[in-house]
């Protein structure tokens, strides 16, 4: 059966007609076509000698074997004046595959402004795969400043086993191979220093000695723990207290404690298993629970967390963009339709 017509233009003089898997036909203005893509100029070229020879059709019937429907009905859409500002609702996928379209029919700058549109308003990253097809369609649009941007998100929110849910995926075959394993390389080597950092903080905590006042007291009849403040136990209303200190035992079981209940504990597999910005949430819980008063200057528990604190901190805010390989060569005159933009907004925010 043949799909219905799709009206891109009313007085359209040319059907596209999409085979394969699935299919779609559209009425197009050949003009619009040609100007935006010298390839659609080659194809109507020709198309329209054969169209001519066929005595009763004004119209022809350019053939599009296996491309996406979906895609080239965007495409077409912006070409004509019709698209739809809503890049929200948009799959990761779905741009990837427009991208693919683009980059076939060599339209990616009469698309510009549409271009630039979609990747900057995307904001549905909703698992491994999407920050793939995501860099693909950066790549494919040849969008150096988004493939920046977009790559230090990868960096910061992939799981370092991402690659593979990407390898299941024959689209993401198309970014260069160079892109998976400096992901890869990455994820592993920023999570590795932040893990070693973990065991030099149990190392540290277990080689202090050191002891000091907490800045609580302990209920010598109940055995619960209290702010200094308190003179008459809550609990048992006893007014015999102990004093606490900080000492190295303490601090260790707190430590471990404070690990375990943020799922950073034992660490083998959230390190595994982690994105960056996943252990930096539980870094910062971790250092909730790890909080306590005492006098010791610095306590070297409070000391180390923070340390663990920085390092990841630092660790997401230094990543740096991957490079940028330009997949065609590109005339000079071209290069100046890139679209840039103006700073790269801090990809913590973004972390979808
Ligand atoms: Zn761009
Ligand atoms: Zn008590
Ligand atoms: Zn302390």
């Amino acid at each position: 059966m043949e799909s219905p017509l799709e009206t891109l233009d009313p007085d359209g003089d040319a059907v596209l007609l999409i085979t394969g898997p699935a299919s779609g036909r559209f009425l197009v203005s050949s003009k619009v076509l040609i100007l935006a893509s010298p390839v659609f100029a080659k194809l109507f070229t020709s198309g329209f000698r054969e169209g001519n020879q066929m005595k009763n059709s004004t119209r022809p019937t350019i053939t599009l074997p296996e491309d996406s429907p979906g895609a080239m009905r965007t495409i077409l859409q912006a070409l004509h004046y019709q698209g739809s500002e809503d890049g929200d609702s948009m799959s990761a996928r779905h741009l990837a595959v427009i991208a693919i379209h683009c980059d076939k029919y060599d339209c990616n700058s009469a698309l510009r402004p549409w271009i630039v549109n979609w990747l900057a308003r995307f904001s549905c990253i909703e698992t491994p795969e999407d920050h793939g097809y995501l860099l693909l369609a950066a790549y494919l649009f040849q969008c150096a400043s988004h493939y920046a941007r977009i790559s230090i998100q990868a960096q910061i929110n992939l799981p370092p086993r991402f690659a593979d849910a990407w390898s299941e995926i024959d689209l993401l075959d198309l970014l260069p191979s160079s892109v998976c394993s400096d992901l890869c390389n990455h994820i592993h080597r920023e999570l590795r220093t932040i893990h070693e950092q973990l065991q030099a903080g149990e190392v540290a905590l277990a080689t202090d000695g050191s002891c000091a006042r907490l800045d609580c007291r302990l209920c010598k009849s109940c055995d619960n723990t209290y702010p200094a403040t308190e003179r008459k136990c809550p609990f048992c209303g006893s007014r015999q207290w102990d004093k606490v200190y900080c000492t190295r035992q303490l601090r260790v079981a707190q430590y471990f404690d404070g690990l375990t209940r943020a799922g950073l504990w034992p660490s083998l597999g959230p390190f595994d298993d982690c994105s960056m910005a996943e252990i930096q949430t539980r870094i910062s819980q971790a250092k909730g629970y790890c909080t306590h008063q005492c006098e010791g200057d610095p306590c070297s528990l409070g000391l180390q967390v923070e340390r663990l604190v920085d390092a990841i901190e630092q660790a997401i805010t230094q990543t740096t963009a991957l490079a940028w390989r330009p997949i065609h060569v590109l005339s000079t005159a071209r290069q100046h339709d890139r679209c840039s933009v103006d700073h790269i907004e801090c990809p913590v925010t973004q972390t979808a």
